[in-house]
């Protein structure tokens, strides 16, 4: 049946304070957007990717970044829900099956293929995984008065980003479980934590990379176009 990507561009980014939405920002004189896709069209992991965005855009998505950059893998642009977990299952739908299944935020432009290659190294045999970056900062945790409460530890803390990988079959029924309302009171910001709640699944971390940030605000921009030119001057001495 084959692996699919569903790439996430539904959100609103109301922390850019922008009226141009952050996926469609240029970075590099190309969207946002245009380089997870980029990188899902150029994996031989992926078979098929599904583009998720804003239900007035879909047909902008489909002219200004489908056909305009030839992305022949993306069988279907369908539009998202109000949270970022309603738009997954939209994605998840309009997959209708295959074997696993790569989630990403199309907001974090800078995977590369050796990124897709450590998930699918360890996910036939972990059934869920998802990458992320070990934390450098010390974190702690606060209670609601704005006072320390406690220190994490700083060696077992990492920083979750995306894709994060599943057997499609399971990431369907943890987002079913959800649909059912048997998740109540908890927020859902990422897809790793729906099969956490499901018992004996263990989800496996796998190395990300520090380039790999969620552009979010504006000062993201900044770093983003730095990293986007240290890539193409790398690509250009390969
Ligand atoms: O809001 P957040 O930064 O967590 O969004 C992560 C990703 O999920 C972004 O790529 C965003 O476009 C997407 N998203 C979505 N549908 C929503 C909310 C967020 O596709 N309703």
């Amino acid at each position: 049946m084959g692996n699919a990507a569903i790439v996430l561009a539904g959100g609103n980014g109301s922390r850019m304070h922008s009226e141009i939405k952050k996926q469609y920002m240029l970075i590099g004189g190309k969207p946002v957007l245009f380089y997870s896709l980029d990188t899902f069209q150029k994996s031989s992991i992926i078979d098929e990717i599904i583009l998720v965005c804003g239900s007035e855009e879909v047909n902008r998505c489909k002219k200004e970044i489908v056909e305009k950059y030839g992305f022949t893998k993306v069988k279907k642009v369908v539009a998202g829900g109000k949270e970022r977990h309603d738009s997954v299952w939209e994605g998840l739908k309009a997959v209708g099956s295959c074997d696993y299944v790569m989630i990403h935020d199309g907001a974090r432009p800078f995977i590369d293929q050796n990124m897709l290659e450590r998930i699918w190294e360890e996910l036939p045999k972990v059934r869920a995984c998802t990458v992320g970056m070990p934390v450098k900062d010390t974190i702690k945790l606060s209670d609601i008065k704005g006072f320390v409460e406690q220190t994490l530890p700083r060696e077992r803390l990492w920083m979750i980003q995306t894709p994060q990988a599943f057997e499609y079959s399971l990431i369907c029924q943890a987002h079913k479980r959800l649909a059912e309302g048997k998740m109540q009171g908890l927020k859902v910001t990422d897809d790793a934590m729906l099969v956490e709640s499901m018992e004996n699944l263990p989800v496996k971390l796998v190395e990300g990379s520090y380039e790999n940030i969620k552009i979010t605000t504006p000062e993201d921009l900044v770093l983003a176009e730095a990293i986007q030119k240290k890539r193409s001057m790398e690509d250009e001495m390969a």
